[in-house]
């Protein structure tokens, strides 16, 4: 019997089809970025994929991800809109990502998470022999796997109902590779042969009330490498928990949400007046940014307090045109070390705990 997706096949769009049948077949599309790293570059890598941050949707900054790389292996740090595309255009598989870290789940933070699962998902062995995807975050973590994976098997059933040796199924159903690890407290959350990470809690959600029952957290990443320390401050505002955690790292990736107060609030002004708020919505909103993120001081004097080595910025939440030089001139006045403002797909490569940009375009 000739397969559906082939009679669709017609002359104007040959390519199409066959990357569908390659698809329906369960066979990686001929367009999977190449394994650039299967040699494992012996040292680590940062790449930045989204430095915007919320709330609002831009064209030339993706939502916060930013991957890292150690000895071949990658993880990803949270997962906004526009993860997927901006990992493609890096040359990354996202099924080479097994292990995925949210620092918390604001929606500029995770709403890019089930695209990329079904990216993964779409290149699992059949035979379940890829292994277990494992994503690491706060409470409700779980519940927002749990969610996107119900949401992208509703449109693999069709594929697997024609081709069912193409997929992993179980009791009939499609297997799920995903594997949620809530955590609800400061400490170690994960280990393998290449890095160690260890979570704190950071000030972001401070004072925000519990809704209905559901636990709230937000943390911050200390990771340990063979070739220096990352630290992660995920979204924060100034933090004592965050300062400790951060003690002497190598490299401090930090949120950086605003330059500085006339910049925060040309933005809080901009975008009150274009989604209508009222003036009790504005002074929340600027609340939320004083106290519940960093602007260039604070993370200058965060970086100072910490003894970090160095800092990379990202999280820029303005609007406009970012002048990336001013972002670093005002960490610099109140840090020493070097100071870097990526785009996305800046990449920064660290070796001897020693970090330098390596970008490739
Ligand atoms: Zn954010
Ligand atoms: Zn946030």
């Amino acid at each position: 019997m000739r397969n559906p997706l082939q009679s669709l096949c017609s002359r104007p769009l040959p390519l199409l089809c066959c990357t569908l049948l390659a698809l329906a077949a369960g066979v990686s599309s001929a367009d999977a970025a190449p394994d650039t790293h299967a040699a494992g570059p012996r040292r680590a890598e940062i790449v930045f994929l989204g430095t915007a941050g919320g709330p609002l949707l831009r064209l030339d900054r993706s939502r916060p991800a930013t991957l890292f790389q150690v000895d071949g292996h990658d993880y990803l740090v949270d997962c906004g809109i526009g993860t997927i595309r901006r990992m493609m255009e890096a040359g990354i598989e996202s099924g080479r990502v097994r292990t995925i870290f949210l620092t918390h789940l604001h929606a500029d933070h995770d709403l890019g998470l089930a695209d990329v699962m079904a990216n993964d998902y779409l290149h699992e062995d059949p035979a379940g022999a890829s292994g277990p995807i494992a994503i690491y975050g706060p409470p409700q973590t779980r519940e927002l796997v749990d969610a996107a994976f119900h949401y992208i098997v509703v449109g693999f059933r069709p594929f697997a109902a024609q081709n069912p040796a193409a997929y992993h199924l179980v009791n009939g159903e499609l297997a799920d590779p995903f594997i949620a690890h809530e955590f609800d407290r400061d400490g170690m959350i994960f280990r393998d042969d290449s890095i160690q990470v260890t979570a704190a809690e950071n000030s972001h959600y401070a004072g925000v009330p519990m809704q209905r029952g559901y636990e709230m957290k937000s943390y911050s990443y200390r990771v340990r490498t063979p070739y220096g320390v990352i630290v992660f401050t995920g979204d924060t505002g100034p933090s004592d928990n965050v300062s400790r955690l951060a003690k002497g790292a190598d490299v401090l990736v930090a949120e950086s949400s605003s330059r500085d107060r006339e910049d925060r609030d040309r933005f809080i002004e901009a975008i009150a007046a274009r989604e209508h708020w009222s003036p009790r919505r504005i002074e929340a909103f600027r609340t939320h940014f004083e106290l519940q993120h960093l602007d260039t001081e604070a993370v200058g004097r965060l970086a100072s307090k910490a003894g970090v080595k160095s800092v990379v910025l990202y999280h820029y939440a303005p609007n406009d045109k970012s002048d990336q030089a001013a972002y670093v001139r005002g960490v610099k006045k109140f840090f020493a070390g070097p100071v870097f403002a990526p785009d996305d797909l800046d990449r920064y490569c660290m070796s001897s705990g020693t970090i330098q940009s390596c970008s490739k375009h």
